[in-house]
């Protein structure tokens, strides 16, 4: 079984802030460095799961900011990781469409204006608001566009709540009550692992009882969010954007970005600065 780990670390256990990438002090510089150990153990554990479980091969998406937090050097050395320089890679999910079988949800956040959410941003509008997608269940419909199903999902009770309404039978791992958008009541690292890791063990045992997510035409796409995620949120996209499924329609609204280089091929001249 091919395995694809897909991660962000909103929706890890502990984590209550949103990332500061403005703020140099070596306040914020230990504050960072614990997340994203803690993102590293929440990852790890769903890797352990997965080869424990009969995976073939794991590769984890290292998809949150920077695209460069996780300390893969402390990962289960049977895994690979994607990760480098944020919105250049060839797609959001790259090599979703090379015959991966199920994917992973690891640290994922509820979608923006869910009220009570912890950390929640961004929030994908289909067909003018006929479904709306977190960054989650959009990594989902386009796994399934692929054939690819998602089979776990871990985060607060309000991001595995809406995943879990769209994709029946689905494993979740709530490592952390939200109990506002900064504010939570988190399990320890520990327990947050261990129920990741079981979550995982018992999604692959339950993996033929759950399909693909995907999504009906026509698919009209747009973007909500706002400086700081602060509501009212915002359409990124003057206009929605047409596809002919959901990853045309993915690709055209994330390549009208400002922001975005996807699909970057010569030397641009970047440093990495930890941001
Ligand atoms: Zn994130």
């Amino acid at each position: 079984m091919r395995v694809y780990l897909q991660t962000d670390i909103e929706g890890v256990a502990g984590v209550t802030f949103f990332e500061n990438s403005v703020d140099d002090s070596i306040f914020n510089y230990y504050h960072h460095q614990r997340m994203r150990r803690l993102l590293t153990g929440e990852v790890n554990a769903a890797v352990k799961a997965a080869f424990d479980s009969g995976a073939t091969e794991v590769v984890v998406n290292d998809n949150h900011g920077s695209a460069y937090n996780i300390f893969f050097e402390d990962l289960d050395p049977r895994c690979e990781t994607f990760h480098g320089r944020a919105n250049t890679q060839p797609f959001w999910l790259p090599e979703i469409d090379n015959g991966f079988d199920v994917m992973l949800l690891v640290g994922m956040h509820a979608m923006g204006d869910v009220q009570g959410a912890n950390l929640p941003h961004s929030k994908w509008v289909l067909n003018g608001g006929e479904v709306y997608l977190s960054e989650g269940s959009m990594a989902a419909a386009l796994a399934g566009h692929y054939g690819v199903k998602t089979i776990f999902v871990s985060g607060d009770q309000y991001v595995t709540k809406e995943i879990q309404e769209k994709i029946l039978c689905i494993e979740t791992a709530i490592i952390k009550k939200a109990l506002g958008p900064y504010f939570a009541r988190s399990m320890t690292p520990i327990r947050a692992q261990q129920l990741i890791y079981d979550g995982v063990c018992k999604a692959i045992q339950r993996e033929t009882e759950i399909k693909p997510y995907t999504l009906k035409p026509p698919f009209r796409l747009n973007l909500l969010d706002s400086k700081g995620h602060i509501p009212p949120l915002e359409k990124i996209l003057p206009e929605d954007v047409e596809g002919e499924n959901i990853v045309d329609a993915f690709t055209k609204a994330v390549n009208s970005f400002p922001w975005n280089k996807f699909g970057l091929k010569d030397v641009d001249g970047f440093k990495y600065s930890g941001k």
